[in-house]
């Protein structure tokens, strides 16, 4: 009888995380954050999005003085486990600081594991439902007339999803009406501000026609109520999409709504924690999530809403104005490829110096936006590059707006 051979077979070893970093940068108007996951094997690393671009230096800090001590020499694979760790390790939880900080290692994380594949991460979450994704972009100025004029340069360009505000978030054309000693600046008055969105919105819809989908975003400035009537009254308009009716803080005021019209409803920009989103899907109240993925905490938290929703029948919006990063929408834009309840996708429309700072950044043409189908996200970044433009310090004024009698509005 022949001796039992014992055989031991090499395992790999895993590779692991070796460095974090975060480059911060401000090539245009939004202070970005960009986190780089170094790892065990020579050259290979992940880029991921961890922008709260008002609270820049709080999530690098974060990152840099409380992610990174816990995360290295860990599994890079283990993304699941890194993720629910980081959310946890710091007791307190939640909040838009440390959810973006998990956010940049959790899209860094995808970005390695899909060069390691040799996949995208839309492949990695399922393949493509898609080529490519509707955009939206944003179509705003002082008055009805340049509106319209503006949507129908977009729709000459192919663009056939298009946000219509006028005068900013929450109209700056309003009379200033303020007590004495109020301090200047922004100043909002929500029924003013109602009627001159719906006498636009009616104008614009007159001027170009049922062939373009038309969206308005509320920014959550008017008192539930007045939430309530407007969503009525711009119900006969037909927008794509109705954006933050309501703040975060009045949710529950979806219900008077959604009773009394089929105005489509967006909503999530802002969420936080699941608790914000879970009753809003759950009952049936909005039709599109608009959460900002660096927001939530990266992709994974992600594509556990994005399935829950489609068991419910909504659809996805994820937010992309100029402060999600580059390396942000090419998140979006993997979620927007995989997802079967994808809707739309809002574009904010690059400049050079974004595409030579970020090389891989997705292309629109025709109102598409494109992957390039490179592994893992698809983007990269210039750090030199970056270094030239580095954030500035700023006090933001566009969310320092005010009520008639001189008390803050929200932003
Ligand atoms: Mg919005």
């Amino acid at each position: 009888m022949q001796a039992a051979v014992v055989k031991f077979i090499a395992m790999p070893l895993p590779v692991t995380i070796q460095d974090v970093r975060v480059v911060l940068t401000q090539p245009g108007k939004s202070r970005l954050a960009i986190v780089k996951v170094s790892t065990s094997e020579p050259g290979l690393y992940g880029l991921g999005c961890a922008t709260f671009t008002q609270r820049i230096f709080a999530v690098a800090t974060a990152i840099e003085r409380h992610l990174k001590p816990f995360l290295l020499g860990r599994d890079v694979d283990r993304i699941e486990e890194i993720w629910s760790m980081s959310m946890v390790h710091g007791y307190w939880r939640n909040g838009p600081v440390l959810n973006n900080a998990i956010s940049g290692v959790d899209q860094a994380l995808g970005d390695i594991k899909g060069k390691r594949a040799g996949m995208s991460v839309c492949d990695l979450l399922g393949g493509k439902s898609r080529e490519a994704a509707h955009v939206y972009v944003h179509a705003n100025a002082e008055c009805k007339e340049e509106v319209a004029e503006n949507v129908q340069a977009y729709m000459a360009r192919g663009f056939r999803y298009i946000r219509v505000q006028m005068g900013g978030y929450g109209g700056k054309g309003s009379p200033m009406v303020k007590p004495k000693k109020a301090p200047d600046g922004a100043y909002f008055d929500p029924r003013d501000y109602c009627r001159r969105m719906l006498d636009m919105i009616a104008y614009v819809r007159e001027q170009v026609g049922e062939a373009v989908e038309l969206l308005h975003d509320v920014h959550e400035r008017l008192v539930p109520i007045h939430a309530v009537e407007f969503a009525k009254d711009v119900e006969q308009f037909k927008l794509f999409f109705l954006e933050d009716a309501l703040a975060p803080e009045d949710i529950h005021w979806f219900r008077m709504i959604r009773g009394q019209c089929a105005t489509p409803l967006a909503m999530g920009e802002l969420f936080n924690n699941p608790h914000e989103w879970q009753m809003l899907i759950q009952e049936r109240l909005i039709d599109f999530i608009r959460m900002h993925i660096s927001q939530m905490g990266g992709i994974t938290p992600a594509r556990n809403v994005a399935i829950f929703a489609d068991m419910y029948g909504i659809r996805t919006a994820w937010h992309g104005p100029s402060d999600t990063s580059p390396v942000g929408h090419a998140a979006n834009l993997q979620l927007d490829l995989w997802l079967p309840n994808f809707g739309v996708q809002e574009w904010y429309q690059p400049s050079e110096l974004d595409y030579a700072i970020f090389p891989g950044l997705p292309v629109v043409e025709d109102g598409y936006l494109y992957p390039n189908d490179e592994p893992g996200l698809g983007i990269d970044i210039d750090e030199a590059l970056a270094a030239k433009y580095p954030p500035r310090d700023l006090v933001e004024d566009w969310t320092q707006t005010r009520l008639p009698d001189g008390s803050p509005a929200r932003p």
